[in-house]
């Protein structure tokens, strides 16, 4: 018999869970105005809202936090974080910062300007945020498989040649002051970029001189993917692989709270001396002196050996498998999940799960709350709450997709606890028929309404 599964490390420090009860989550949630990000954490048993910031560190990463030089200027651990981004990049120069969206910040300071275009893969929310806060503009060149939830793709994340070439001719090189590749493609569901498609994007980018950026979240989990799914790289290391990619580009911007396995953290690293000396005038300003960029010594040292530790393949194994077994069990169990499964998480397609309750009374929401309240589990829309009002009409938005994300934090949970999850959306699903309702509106935000929406039941 073939052994099973196991995470490749075992338990030092525990984290109680408290077990309320389904009466304790009715009161709870009635209170939170039907918004599980009112929830307080003890409030949830499995919390699934983000994968961000939400990861277990090490033992050897909390070393590395007794071992913080917490110098304003040179300190130690700003260079150990300086030496492994440079040798795992292959970038030369580094600044820290503070999270992702501050990496953005300060790098599109120095680059975007009015009028310009990026054009990229789904750009993630702050990433888009940011280049439209400077009167740019995001131009999405993802493929068209991407869109389809039923087709299964290898790299749903990758960018459509074709409509990068026709964006470059429709606005001119001059308007383009890099092309953005997110790995993996958060806003597609956790989706990968292949290796050919990040060569073929350098190449067209190269014959015009466009600098190629990678927005790097999860650049680790992209490497797992192409190992395992690219047939000329399963014999390479995750850490050549990941040299490989970035070799195809110009710089980096990294939200360190996914992939950095910190709770905290980010950095810009380019190869650019020239980009560089224009950002770190905006990094001072914005984040801290060049070498700790809004984070601590300490925080840097956890930074580097958590580098190490993602781009290590028995890690990225137990990460990847957790997250697929998870979606297996639910494919097993005939729930409507989105293929092939994502990196970080695993999504369920609310349209048809409960079709009965009126789309007008946000059916994804809907679904979330059911889960909270029978087992604890917080999970998030991403569905009509997300997508806000048309601002020309200030009537809702119905997005192509009305999904619930099952988000799974690194290191923090164990097979069980999917198995867990994956009963308890059953659960819900063997009842689904009885839900005829939803919920509506009782006040609301003007923009990013889903972080403070009030809501309150509907019949
Ligand atoms: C999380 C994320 C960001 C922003 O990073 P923060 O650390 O949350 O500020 C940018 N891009 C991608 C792809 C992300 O996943």
């Amino acid at each position: 018999m073939d052994l099973p599964y196991i995470e490749p490390y075992k338990i030092k420090m525990v984290e109680p869970i408290y077990r309320s009860t389904i009466e304790q989550r009715k009161e709870w949630i009635k209170a939170a105005n039907y918004n599980l990000f009112n929830l307080k954490s003890d409030q949830v048993i499995i919390d699934l809202l983000t994968d961000s910031g939400t990861g277990a560190m090490s033992d050897r990463q909390w070393a590395e936090v007794m071992l913080g030089d917490e110098s304003y200027a040179g300190s130690s651990s700003f260079e150990k974080l300086k030496t492994t981004v440079q040798r795992l990049t292959g970038y030369e120069y580094f600044i820290p910062t503070h999270q992702g969206r501050a990496a953005e910040n300060v790098l599109f300071s120095a680059t975007v300007k009015e009028g310009d275009v990026i054009p990229g893969n789904a750009h993630f929310d702050t990433t888009k945020g940011h280049i439209e806060f400077r009167k740019a503009r995001a131009v999405d060149c993802t493929i068209d498989e991407a869109f389809d939830t039923t087709l299964i793709h290898p790299f749903k994340g990758n960018i459509d040649i074709a409509k990068l070439q026709d964006t470059i001719d429709a606005y001119g090189v001059e308007r383009i002051p890099f092309v953005l590749i997110t790995v993996t493609c958060n806003s597609a569901g956790g989706q990968p970029v292949s290796m050919a498609n990040i060569k073929a994007v350098s190449e067209l980018c190269g014959s015009y001189e466009i600098p190629v950026i990678f927005d790097s979240a999860r650049f680790a989990e992209n490497a797992y993917f192409i190992k395992t799914r690219e047939e000329e790289y399963t014999d390479h290391s995750i850490k050549q692989i990941v040299h490989e990619m970035f070799s195809y580009g110009d710089g980096m911007t990294m939200s360190a709270k996914k992939d950095g396995l910190v709770n905290i953290g980010g950095f810009i690293a380019l190869r650019s001396e020239e980009i560089y000396r224009s950002c770190i005038t905006y990094n001072i300003m914005y984040e801290g002196f060049v070498t700790y960029g809004g984070m601590s010594g300490r925080d840097m040292g956890a930074l580097a050996q958590g580098l190490m530790e993602s781009t290590e393949y028995d890690y990225l194994e137990s990460r990847i498998y957790q997250v697929q077994y998870l979606g297996e069990r639910l494919v097993e169990m005939g729930i409507p999940v989105q293929q092939p499964f994502g990196g970080h998480a695993i999504y369920i397609d609310a349209d048809r799960f409960v079709p009965n309750i009126p789309k007008e009374e946000y059916r994804a929401q809907s679904l979330a709350v059911e889960l909270y309240i029978t087992s604890g589990i917080r999970s998030v829309e991403i569905g009509t709450l997300l997508a806000d009002r048309d601002p020309d009409t200030g009537l809702d938005r119905y997005p192509r997709l009305e999904l619930v994300r099952l988000t799974i934090p690194r290191r923090v949970y164990s097979l069980s606890h999917m198995e867990y999850i994956a009963v308890a959306i059953k659960n819900v699903y063997d009842t689904r028929h009885e839900a005829e309702h939803g919920y509506q509106i009782r006040w609301e935000a003007p923009i990013m309404r889903h972080f403070t929406v009030e809501l309150e039941k509907k019949g």
